[in-house]
């Protein structure tokens, strides 16, 4: 039986934070005519990314899907490659990789953290890879495999330094999907300052939203260049309409720049927030049976962009599935993580290894409200609920 409204209103899960510039801003560009790709709200928003994450370089495109695809067109992947990628996230990645005509190879997570496990990474490339010619190929499938492409879930590096020495040793290029980890940092190194090109999303429930967005960061001035050039069209001249390759309309716009810029000002504020949030979560849900809490590796300094915890059946009482019904069934919004991307349909024809890791978080997983206005006494009411109807 569905509890009553409660006059609060319903918790939402994750919902953007626009109380900034952000109007101001956009009255700018529609005051000056300037709606459109060129625009100087872009310009500016991939400074303060760049200025941000530590890089040298950025891209503005128009979702981080396309800065993805662009990313792995240029380290080199191709068609028939092989792509080394998460199971456990969100499709983009592995649809980019499609994109080239090259296939995703899942690989699983680890269980503390649920990111790419590179334990899982080093004994496929050495047991089930060979080097020839400082290229290296999956001995069953036969297909050369050209990239890793680890995904940091959930605001929570990956454990980046083993998956650049295997993929070095290996000759793999690195394309990291940052999308949900703006603001986050490895080792004391902000996610996007490494070598590898580094790709962010601005889409509606990230930390920081331009509507639809994403940004490449890298330390390479030509790959920035490429990037650029490829995401307007490959135009070759600034006044005939020439082009010189198959490009993309992947520009951003000064219209979602300028709220970008609104954004990145109050980024630290936003971290902040997150934390805090996951800080009560941890305090409050510290004591309930059957519920983790996820913990930050010693590597990561994590945003807790999506606050996630594991249910487990025996000790909570009832699974994850019926913990989620129950939220919603007083207006609370949690969600489970995505299905483990080599249960898709949509990549049925990867090559597949096991992720038995990934297939139990996926069970045990759910994420809870930690919209950066969450108020202390919403946020109150979920930790209650979670409590409250633990049946154990
Ligand atoms: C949000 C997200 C993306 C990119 O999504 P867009 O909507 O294209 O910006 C890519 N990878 C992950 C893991 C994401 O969460």
């Amino acid at each position: 039986m569905p509890f009553e409204m409660p006059p609060a209103g319903r918790v939402p899960l994750c919902v953007p934070d626009l109380g900034g510039n952000e109007w101001t801003y956009l009255k700018e560009c529609l005051d000056t005519n300037m709606v459109s790709s060129v625009g100087p709200f872009v310009g500016r928003f991939e400074k303060m990314v760049a200025h941000c994450v530590g890089a040298n370089h950025a891209v503005a495109t128009v979702n981080g899907t396309a800065g993805l695809h662009l990313a792995l067109r240029l380290a080199g992947v191709g068609c028939g490659d092989e792509v080394l990628v998460s199971t456990l996230t969100f499709i983009a990645p592995a649809n980019a990789i499609r994109y080239q005509s090259a296939y995703p190879v899942f690989v699983d997570a680890e269980f503390d953290h649920a990111q790419m496990d590179p334990a899982v990474l080093v004994r496929f490339l050495r047991e089930g890879c060979e080097l020839r010619d400082q290229e290296t190929f999956n001995r069953t499938s036969g297909r050369r495999v050209k990239a890793v492409l680890p995904v940091h879930i959930l605001g929570h590096p990956v454990d980046l330094d083993p998956i650049r020495e295997i993929a070095r040793e290996f000759h793999l290029a690195v394309v990291e999907d940052a999308s949900e980890a703006l603001g986050a940092s490895y080792r004391g190194h902000a996610i996007g300052s490494g070598e590898a090109p580094c790709v962010f999303s601005f889409n509606g429930n990230k930390i920081i939203t331009t509507g639809g967005g994403g940004m490449l960061t890298t330390s390479d001035r030509h790959f920035a260049e490429r990037a650029r050039h490829l995401s307007t069209q490959a135009k070759a001249d600034p006044v005939e309409c020439e082009h010189d390759d198959i490009g993309y309309n992947y520009r951003l716009t000064n219209l979602q720049a300028a709220v970008g810029c609104a954004q990145m000002e109050s980024l630290k504020t936003k971290v902040r927030a997150k934390k805090a949030i996951a800080a009560r979560y941890q305090c409050g849900l510290a004591d309930t049976p059957g519920i983790q809490i996820m913990a930050e590796a010693s590597w990561a300094d994590s945003t807790h962009w999506l606050f996630t915890v594991l249910v487990d059946e025996q000790a909570y009482g009832m699974t994850s599935r019926a913990l989620l019904r129950l939220l919603a069934e007083n207006y609370i919004e949690a969600r489970p993580l995505w299905q483990p991307l080599h249960r898709s349909p949509a990549h049925a024809d990867a090559f597949m290894l096991p992720c038995p890791v990934s297939d139990l978080l996926w069970d045990r997983a759910l994420s809870l409200p930690c919209s950066v206005g969450l108020s202390e006494s919403q946020q109150s009411r979920v930790i209650e609920c979670i409590q409250r109807n633990r049946c154990a």
